[in-house]
């Protein structure tokens, strides 16, 4: 398996893109501009905004600045899988009641049917495979495990976003002797998530978006009716709205408070050499992804060019605000991603892993994003996607671009999701260190379910800890 590197050797999504496309340059900011709105992070999230903006009122001047390339954050190295939230449901009946969950999980189920639409229209080949998703079992302890979900789905009127299948059915289409029953939903779709995001870099430029790759923004200010951008090399954007779409790095801006709702998380994955024939033999040539019931879950699709990417199987908690260091290069994490994979595809034990990769996610308390506007009302900010953000941000990109417009009737703009407070996570180091010890925990008893062995009562008691604090994570 190759080294991780990411950022001087990029993970294979982002490779594959570049070499597809490198795209024209966005040199550094280098001297001072103005915009009417200036955008941080070159993510879907930032991206969509851009997007949504001009959709709105085509002659907005924007300036968006990236750290690093566009899509070089989650948006360029995710499993892309480009899904809605009707799986979610439970989660955002419980927070946002009937209507406001069912609202959300309908605004976010548009996602894949529009973001292939938006494909289509313009030349983006991102490798869209609108095939579905299939939620399966990978042990006996997770079957029915998405009873809850039927259910809620059920109580909405809303079952038919979901196909329930058998093992066998399952089995039909991929044929991996530890899969069990499950439910698809036929609406879902994947993407190449790089293709995607650098797709869209594209687009933007040629709608006239300024855009700043190698720039990393340093403070945002609100001064005298206007907000100012500055810039680590001291050049600075002035503008009349800002808007921050910057993932897990929001649990170090200065300002916000955003860490105190936000866990950085490191998530990772794995793909295959190229095995064609081999997807054949086992039957997985329709194109849905699938994945697992665990709360570390394992999840995984084909590529375009018969590969397997698989990723998932429990990532670490990082420290504070800080990102970088282990966080971009956490070969542990990677191992539990191999390891998953070689327990599901054991008929596939020869095929060599080629890449593996991975990055900082931005784990929010309730396990769902939130947007809203700082005091000032200039500066706008949407984050907390939880590892689920490639159709979510779509939808983010709305919200994102209704605020900053001052669009406040927007439906969009109402939904529960803006202004969304969840319960705050203890202070460093107890977040750190509680975080640790519940992911082991986790880890742990999963890994003893996948292989059906005992678990003590004492481990199941602690996984179960962060929702009885309040928390919406770690198994129910
Ligand atoms: C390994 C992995 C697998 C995943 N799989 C899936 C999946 O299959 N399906 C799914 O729905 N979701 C998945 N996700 C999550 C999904 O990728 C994210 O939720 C989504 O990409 C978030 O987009 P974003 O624009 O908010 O963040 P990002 O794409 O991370 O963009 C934020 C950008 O902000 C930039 N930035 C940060 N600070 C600054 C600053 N101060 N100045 C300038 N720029 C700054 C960063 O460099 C970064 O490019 C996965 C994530 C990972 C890491």
């Amino acid at each position: 398996m190759a080294s991780l590197h990411p950022g001087a050797a990029r993970g294979w999504w982002l490779r594959e893109a570049l070499e597809a496309d490198p795209g024209e340059p966005c040199p550094p900011l280098a001297r001072d501009l103005t915009a009417d709105v200036v955008i941080v992070g070159g993510g879907y999230t930032g991206l969509w905004t851009a997007w949504q903006l001009l959709e709105q009122a085509p002659d907005t001047r924007i300036v968006l600045l990236e750290a690093d390339i566009v899509g070089g954050g989650a948006s360029g190295r995710n499993g892309g899988f480009l899904t809605a939230w009707w799986d979610a449901l439970p989660t955002l009946v419980g927070r946002f009641g009937a209507e406001g969950g069912r609202a959300i999980a309908a605004a976010v189920g548009e996602a894949p049917a529009a973001v292939g639409a938006w494909t289509q229209e313009h030349g983006i080949d991102a490798w869209f495979t609108p095939r579905g998703s299939i939620l399966a079992a990978s042990s006996p302890a997770q079957e029915g495990g998405w009873s809850g979900i039927v259910a809620a789905a059920e109580a909405l009127g809303e079952q038919h976003r979901f196909e329930a299948l058998t093992a066998a059915q399952v089995r039909a289409r991929c044929a991996s002797p530890v899969l069990g029953g499950g439910l698809l939903v036929p609406t879902d779709a994947t993407v190449q998530p790089a293709r995607l995001a650098r797709g869209l870099r594209r687009v933007l430029l040629s709608r006239g978006v300024a855009i700043h790759e190698g720039t990393r923004v340093v403070a945002v200010r609100q001064e005298g009716g206007r907000v100012v951008a500055r810039t680590a090399t001291g050049a600075r954007v002035t503008a009349s709205q800002a808007v921050l779409g910057i993932n897990a790095w929001a649990a170090g801006w200065p300002g916000g408070g955003f860490g105190a709702r936000m866990i950085t998380w490191s998530s990772y994955m794995v793909v295959t050499e190229p095995i064609p024939d081999r997807l054949g033999e086992i039957g997985w040539t329709g194109g849905e992804s699938i994945s697992d019931l665990r709360f570390t879950n394992h999840y995984f699709r084909t590529t375009r060019d018969g590969r397997i990417a698989f990723g998932g199987g429990g990532g670490r908690a990082g420290y504070g605000g800080r990102l970088g260091g282990w966080v971009e290069r956490d070969r542990g994490s990677a191992a539990l991603a191999a390891r998953g994979f070689r327990r599901i595809f054991p008929m596939l034990d020869d095929v060599r892993l080629e890449d593996a990769w991975g990055g900082p996610i931005d784990i929010a308390p309730d396990h769902l994003p939130a947007f809203g506007t700082l005091p000032g009302g200039r500066v706008h900010w949407g984050h907390g996607f939880s590892g689920t953000g490639v159709g979510p941000t779509w939808l983010g990109g709305r919200i994102l671009a209704a605020l900053a417009q001052g669009r406040l009737d927007d439906p969009v703009a109402r939904l529960g999701l803006v202004g969304n407070r969840p319960r705050r996570f203890p202070p460093e180091p107890f977040r750190f260190l509680g975080a640790r010890v519940i992911r082991e925990a986790i880890v742990e008893a999963e890994q003893r379910d996948d292989q059906g062995r005992y678990v003590p009562p004492p481990l199941r008691w602690l996984v179960r800890l962060p929702r009885w604090m309040g928390y919406e994570l770690g198994p129910e």
